[in-house]
């Protein structure tokens, strides 16, 4: 690893994890102090950990639309994903109304679906992973198609993590709904970014983690419905009975609270924030796509507005990166990165392996700014020039 200093770099990784709000921070440095109680302890110092808990828990249901009863808290959504596929998927043991042990997805979620995916597949579950049209939305005949009264579970993201783009899921959600089969939302990506109903979307369960939208790291949520239908979900972790027994556990209470202010930040700030990124990120797009052979991968209208990614022609992204110390950018998702394979996001639009091997994500944030963009595109045209 380099010793850049930290204030030297320009960061353009916002996919991959967001700076810590100070708003954000000033919210959680009392629970980690002097209000440092068990939120499930029957004294002062419990109930005031109790009462900044079930304040986030309002904070995140309202950004979400959805009813405070309908949030459970978790370690981010690593743990949201699987405790919604596998504790749907346990149904299977315990209700008789016969569904199948069949569930569909799509071929460029994010790993956290694909590899649970798998453990179900290897212990006798049927997944259909339903392909992506060139420009990475989801194919929606061919979801027709997959999901039967069998079905017991669809599960598709709200935005892509490598592109950005968007998936119609209100219209996925008429699909399962059709066949009876729950819909979940990997929403990762797009709370904070973008405006998220619950019910708008017509989603079942939800989501999301807080270090992607300016909270902290190590802490997330799932939203579960409670209505309409009522989603019996059942535990992954067993222990003191904690949030309704759906995960036990002492609840990480500033990581909560600094979720919850995240959220109410997100709710005030979606406005005026996705008009002033999105103007960066279409200025440093369009400048990035006038190097020669320069291409934008992903729809460009239904994506969110901070992220563009490009192929470079017959430039290598990974020795671009090199070139370029001072710039946190992404040749693919953060997280499948240390694998060093092609990324399947890419590689299920179409792109050749030369195309995936030439490809940078740039997503931008809260902090980024018109020089830095400026710097940007200077340090990318010396990379492809050297
Ligand atoms: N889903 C998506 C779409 C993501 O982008 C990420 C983070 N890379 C995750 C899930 C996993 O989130 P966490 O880091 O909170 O476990």
């Amino acid at each position: 690893m380099s010793q850049t200093d930290p204030t030297e770099l320009i960061y353009l990784d916002h996919n991959a994890t967001t700076p810590l709000d100070p708003r954000v921070l000033e919210v959680m440095l009392p629970f980690m102090r002097e209000a440092f109680g068990n939120a499930a302890s029957p004294h002062a110092m419990g109930c005031a950990a109790h009462g900044v808990v079930e304040t986030a828990r309002a904070q995140v249901a309202n950004l979400l639309g959805a009813d405070p009863r309908e949030i459970i808290w978790t370690s981010g959504a690593t743990e949201s994903n699987n405790l919604a596929i596998h504790g749907v998927a346990a149904s299977v043991h315990y209700d008789t109304a016969g569904r199948g042990k069949h569930i569909v997805t799509c071929r460029t979620e994010h790993a956290a679906i694909l590899d649970t995916c798998r453990e179900l597949e290897s212990r006798g579950f049927e997944i259909t992973y339903v392909g992506v049209d060139p420009d990475g939305r989801i194919d929606l005949d061919a979801l027709d198609r997959a999901v039967t009264t069998e079905t017991r579970l669809v599960s598709v993201m709200h935005a892509n993590n490598e592109t950005g783009v968007i998936h119609p899921i209100a219209e996925v959600s008429k699909i399962a709904k059709d066949r009876g089969a729950l819909l979940h939302c990997d929403a990762t990506q797009s709370v904070g970014k973008e405006p998220v109903d619950v019910n708008a979307l017509g989603v079942d369960l939800l989501s999301l983690s807080a270090h992607k939208f300016y909270g902290p790291k190590g802490v997330g949520a799932l939203y579960v419905r409670r209505k309409g239908p009522r989603v019996r979900l059942h535990p992954r972790q067993f222990g003191g009975g904690h949030e309704r027994g759906m995960r036990s556990g002492t609840l990480n209470v500033p990581g909560i609270a600094g979720l919850g202010a995240a959220c109410e930040l997100a709710q005030k700030e979606i406005p005026t924030e996705r008009g002033r990124i999105a103007g960066l990120r279409d200025r440093l797009e369009q400048t990035l796509l006038g190097i020669e052979g320069a291409t934008r991968n992903g729809s460009a209208e239904h994506r969110l507005t901070n992220t563009t990614n490009l192929s470079f022609g017959d430039h290598n992204a990974r020795e671009m990166i090199q070139r370029m110390p001072t710039l946190c950018v992404s040749t693919a998702s953060a997280c499948t990165s240390a694998q060093l394979q092609p990324s399947h996001v890419l590689g299920a639009m179409g792109l050749t392996d030369e195309q995936i091997g030439s490809s940078l994500r740039f997503s931008l944030g809260r902090t980024t700014t018109e020089g830095e963009v400026s710097q940007t595109v200077e340090l990318v045209r010396a990379a492809v020039r050297s």
